[in-house]
């Protein structure tokens, strides 16, 4: 894909992102892996006013190009990157319900087989650090390279996927996984989880079909 048409998947995958109820105003930030580096949104416009010549382009070295500012939290976009082989894209926003749950700073333990889209047991929540700061993209280090989707503690939650598709199926799961936790721990403080056992075996089948992504 060229530069051009990989920044107009960044655009479509923000306009879809509202769609599906998931950003707060302008805090979500979306971007792809490209050539030595990545190609992220800027900072401060409306997903509706993007075009592909918005997209900016942050090398690995952590170098914008000229006359561009990207969104305010590259580093940790830069860190899943380097973090995972298997991540091409990356979503991130401040959906409320996955939100709300980072606040509480609880995982979304094994309460549905769907959390194993996850390629793991849980969805962990790591400790909050000032947005933008290195100490931030280091805690994401951590979580990201146990899970395709955490939440951050008090700020939101990140996903990433093989292409953007995924990152952004992903992101939405998470948002409905958190609302799901959300309804159970009001009703009942100890939230009831699938066995370790079951869910090890959801994941083998996960990695054996492939998980069906619809678009
Ligand atoms: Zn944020």
């Amino acid at each position: 894909m060229t530069r051009n048409q990989i920044a107009q998947e960044i655009i479509d995958t923000c306009l879809e992102m509202t769609k599906l109820g998931l950003n707060q105003g302008t805090a979500g930030n979306v971007s792809a892996r490209f050539e030595d580096g990545l190609l992220i949104t800027p900072t401060g416009i409306e997903y509706e006013k993007l075009t592909p010549d918005h997209i900016v382009f942050v090398s690995n070295q952590g170098e914008f190009e000229e006359g561009k500012i990207p969104s305010s939290e590259w580093a940790f976009h830069l860190t899943c990157y380097n973090a995972r082989e298997d991540c091409h894209a990356v979503v991130h926003n401040h959906a409320i319900n996955a939100t709300a749950v980072s606040i509480l700073n609880r995982p979304i333990q094994a309460i549905h087989y769907m959390v194993a889209a996850s390629g793991t047991t849980e969805i962990p929540c790591v400790p909050y650090a000032t947005f933008g700061s290195p100490e931030l993209a280091d805690y994401v280090d951590g979580g990201i390279r146990q899970s395709k989707s955490i939440l951050l503690q008090h700020h939101g939650m990140i996903t990433v996927g093989e292409n953007l598709k995924k990152a952004l199926w992903l992101a939405h799961e998470t948002e409905v996984l958190a609302e799901l936790y959300l309804k159970c721990a009001a009703i009942q403080a100890n939230v009831p989880v699938l066995p370790d056992q079951e869910m090890n075996h959801v994941l083998d089948k996960f990695k054996t079909y492939g998980l069906r992504v619809e678009k």
